[in-house]
């Protein structure tokens, strides 16, 4: 670093000294700042915030001031009395926030208590914060009680199958706008040996109807007494405005290399046939000569009617552009959706979980979708990308999936994944 850089970063850590605004055990807001506590001091003046030390049991007459109290944020610290009467604590700060953060955690965040501890562990940086932080041991005990208050009351482990007997409240979905209903399709009953259960909403279940299906079976989230966990899951798409139609046309071109090679030239003269927008149309038609080929047909009346067919190939070839096959040929598997559906389900769950909770869970994961297939109605675009479902991933899912009589289904599938 050169003086001049060095002096400006000196001048800034000087000047920009920063406070952090945390929670107190009080529930008050309380500024942490160079190893002090400071507690609000009076009402804000035009904005402007008093601090004062929070070791009033020693009469301490440090003070500052700040911009703002909003917990969670870092304020510029002005200070107004610098001599405090004891000695700092620089990591207890690290400590507080932490503990503050477990707090809303645990009770807002439906993870796992090793979840959640992965990723306070995360945020702990000098080895000085690691070395002073709480025991895992302790944090876990803290998370864990504050789970258990909030946690509805649930009957307690069954023995045995029969043993089985839903509270009422767990028959029913949670409340949507569209009211409650029942979730409990099926239960094989109390007196066979392999009891089952279904669950679901006669909404969801229309949904698979007509829709590309995906199942699976896990055994990780499969209560105690029972084998596995099998979801049933349905690609559904949003509707499209007429702009978000043109749009999905203009695509063709990309989805069209995910066909095999043989059936892109009647694909294309099949959708190109029922076109009318002009702009789409000199859009294919530029693609045709581009990317696809055309024939002719003259017809010549010599001494007898003749149809000579003209192949016209295309600039670039179709087998130059054409990815079917290399997607297709390093195929590892073709249940990704579910896949990842069943990796951030179980995060919500612990390994074997009681049967109530994980009913309960599911209801939960019902009205998420529930929420998600509104918007989806409503023209809401449902974005929500888990980091393990590469569009690869989901391209080789919808390519595995490809018929030709069904080619609108992976128009539409694909055209929604792809962008420009
Ligand atoms: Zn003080």
């Amino acid at each position: 670093m050169n003086p001049l850089d060095e002096l400006s970063t000196n001048f800034q850590q000087l000047t920009l000294s920063l406070g952090f605004v945390t929670l107190s055990q009080k529930m008050a807001p309380q500024l942490a700042h160079e190893g002090y506590f400071y507690r609000v001091n009076g009402k804000p003046n035009n904005g402007v915030f008093k601090w004062r030390c929070a070791r009033t049991d020693l009469k301490c007459k440090g003070s500052c001031s700040t911009k703002g109290n909003t917990i969670g944020s870092n304020y510029e610290v002005t200070l107004i009395n610098a001599n405090h009467n004891h000695a700092s604590n620089p990591t207890l700060l690290t400590n507080k926030e932490r503990r503050r953060k477990i707090k809303e955690k645990a009770t807002y965040s439906e993870s796992k208590t090793r979840k959640i501890l992965s990723q306070l562990c995360e945020e702990l940086n000098s080895k000085e914060e690691i070395a002073n932080s709480p025991s895992y041991e302790a944090d876990r005990q803290v998370i864990n009680r504050i789970k258990r208050k909030n946690k509805p009351e649930y009957p307690p482990q069954p023995e045995k199958l029969s043993d089985i007997s839903l509270p009422e409240w767990l028959i029913f979905s949670l409340k949507t706008p569209a009211g409650s209903e029942v979730f409990l399709l099926h239960d094989s009953g109390k007196d066979d040996e392999e009891r089952f259960f279904v669950f679901g909403t006669n909404e969801h279940i229309k949904l698979l109807e007509n829709a590309h299906i995906f199942c699976d079976g896990t055994f990780d989230i499969a209560p105690k007494l029972f084998l596995q966990v099998y979801s049933i899951h349905a690609l559904v798409h949003g509707r499209y405005s007429d702009d978000e139609k043109i749009r999905k046309l203009l695509k063709l071109p990309q989805v069209l290399a995910f066909v095999p090679s043989d059936d892109v030239m009647e694909l294309f003269c099949e959708l190109k046939k029922d076109i009318s927008d002009t702009q789409v149309i000199d859009f294919y038609t530029y693609f045709e000569k581009t990317y696809v080929g055309y024939t002719i047909e003259t017809t010549t009346w010599r001494r007898y009617k003749k149809t000579i067919v003209e192949h016209v190939k295309p600039m670039f070839e179709i087998n130059l552009w054409n990815v079917y096959k290399r997607v297709k040929e390093c195929i590892p598997r073709s249940n990704n959706f579910v896949e990842a559906w069943h990796n951030a389900f179980s995060s919500l769950l612990d390994h074997h979980p009681l049967i109530y909770e994980l009913i309960d869970v599911l209801r939960k994961e019902q009205k998420t979708s529930e929420m998600n297939l509104v918007k989806l109605k409503t023209g809401i675009h449902y974005k929500r990308k888990p980091k393990y479902i590469t569009l690869d991933e989901r391209i080789q899912v919808i390519v595995d999936n490809y018929n030709k009589s069904k080619f609108q289904e992976f128009f539409d599938s694909l055209s929604s994944i792809l962008y420009y």
